[in-house]
């Protein structure tokens, strides 16, 4: 087309609306109509009074139904709009951009969901720029787009849009979950913290909902847990009711539960042949000898399992401390192991932050002088390190074994290669963070944007009452 000649358009055309992750739509060039209009359904309204956003779900091939898209975009207004028919509806109305041969430009669209429509776009005068002439007796001036842009699509390039998430904490204010909510809005994303103790449920219906301060809770696209020890149960329960409704989990309650059981997870990770220091699990043992035998005798590391923060991790040097410290556990009628001490780990351990079997950051933390315990808490530094093959390997599949997305997985490091200490599931962020200057916030929400599943596959099993119940 010569330059200034003016751009001709038919009345019917092919043309792309790249921001809304749609590669073609057949529109109707309707000079009768003032508005243009998106043919969608399930709108959905979502995000803050101040950034009001719709999601929606559009067929853009009339002839092929199972083709779904779902898109989101900013709302600018709501405007009554009388369709053909004399219908009158409320209908949102969106901006993006319109693409057509080699123009693009900003375009209005209301969004409206007339089942009847045989084209999915309505192009009005109100689009209509001003060097283009409409004739009325032509169709396709523009070149020639096909459905067939739409195969594999939501695969190769997932459509970007704003996900509704719940980051379950008890503790809204501490540096992770002052991050991660930082991290999400920073995407565009909308996120809010809810109290994992204040949830209540109602078990066996055929809409799981989550109820919290006297409402059912709106369906999120994704949850970040983060639970605490204390409440891991009740935690893992408000988790799973969450799965039910669709939401993708980063870290599932399975595998919380897994990683939360020491027993469980050293059962589990010896079984995939994952190098631990050697460990004695007892409760009442009658044997203290045997049991510190089993260990290979001291010194060695006695830890409750309840532990946290190396609050219940003690170290014994001679047998006698020993026996007197299982003698002591045992009166506390409590889990605990008695461990191999890594004396060749010096005071300090290693961090390996994994998301998604990839690890994204490591730190070694040393412990204080005369102390061998290296956590943070207990006046440990941290600095950045850069792993061995090996022990990047060793975190990915310590976590992968236990199922979880996003994991902590503490190492020691000796001559034989690492072992793994511990597999946390919900890893603080701020040791991390500061020692590798890695913004592991923002990473775990692109992997939360990676994982969520497109909308119309969701809506498949939401609006046909699913029985399908997720327990992981
Ligand atoms: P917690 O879960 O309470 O933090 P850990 O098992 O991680 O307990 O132990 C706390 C710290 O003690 C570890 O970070 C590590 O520095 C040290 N430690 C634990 N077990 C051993 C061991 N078997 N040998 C040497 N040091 C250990």
């Amino acid at each position: 087309m010569p330059k200034n000649a003016p751009f001709e358009l038919g009345w019917e055309e092919w043309l792309s609306l790249p921001d809304l992750g749609l590669p073609a739509i057949k529109a109707k060039i309707d000079t009768g109509a003032k508005t243009s209009a998106l043919h969608a359904s399930v709108i959905e309204p979502f995000g803050p009074p101040a950034n009001p956003q719709v999601r929606f779900l559009i067929q853009p091939d009339p002839n092929d139904p199972s083709l779904e898209v779902t898109c989101s975009a900013p709302v600018v207004d709501r405007r009554e709009v009388t369709s053909s028919n004399g219908v009158t509806e409320l209908r949102y109305v969106i901006e993006t951009v319109v693409e057509m041969g080699t123009r693009r430009f900003p375009i209005q669209l209301t969004l409206s969901n007339r089942e009847t429509m045989t084209y999915r776009m309505l192009f009005g005068r109100g689009a209509i720029q001003p060097d283009m002439v409409v004739d009325a007796n032509e169709s396709f001036r523009m070149p020639e787009l096909s459905y067939d842009l739409y195969k594999g699509l939501p695969k190769k390039t997932p459509v970007k849009r704003p996900l509704r998430i719940a980051l379950l904490t008890r503790e809204p204010n501490n540096y992770s979950s002052r991050r991660l909510v930082e991290a999400a809005r920073a995407r565009g994303h909308v996120i809010e913290t809810i109290d994992t103790a204040r949830c209540y449920m109602q078990i066996g219906t055929l809409y799981p909902t989550v109820h919290y301060d006297g409402k059912a809770l709106p369906r999120y696209d994704a949850v970040i847990p983060r639970i605490g020890a204390k409440i891991t149960d009740y935690g893992m329960a408000v988790l799973r009711q969450f799965s039910n409704t669709g939401a993708f989990c980063l870290n599932g309650a399975g595998s919380i539960g897994r990683s939360r059981d020491k027993l469980l997870a050293q059962q589990l990770l010896a079984r995939a042949n994952i190098a631990m220091p050697v460990t004695a699990f007892a409760h009442s043992p009658k044997d203290t000898k045997d049991l510190i035998d089993l260990v290979d005798g001291t010194p060695v590391v006695l830890k409750l399992l309840t532990s946290t923060q190396g609050r219940g991790v003690v170290l014994a040097e001679t047998r006698k401390a020993a026996e007197s410290l299982v003698d002591a556990f045992r009166g506390l009628d409590a889990d605990f192991l008695v461990q191999e001490f890594v004396a060749e780990a010096a005071g300090a351990d290693v961090r390996a932050f994994v998301i998604g079997n990839k690890v994204v950051g490591a730190m070694k933390r040393q412990a204080q002088k005369g102390e061998f315990r290296s956590n943070l808490h207990r006046g440990g530094t941290a600095s950045n390190i850069r792993l061995t093959a090996a022990e990047r390997d060793t975190a990915r599949e310590a976590a992968k074994v236990l199922g979880l997305n996003v994991a902590g997985v503490d190492l020691l490091q000796t001559s034989e290669g690492p072992k793994v200490l511990e597999v946390n599931s919900s890893p603080g962020l701020e040791g991390i963070e500061k020692a590798t200057g890695k913004d592991i916030a923002a990473l775990i929400i692109q992997h939360v944007e990676r994982q969520v599943r497109p909308l119309s596959r969701d809506r498949e099993a939401l609006g046909r009452p699913s029985r399908r119940i997720n327990v992981n």
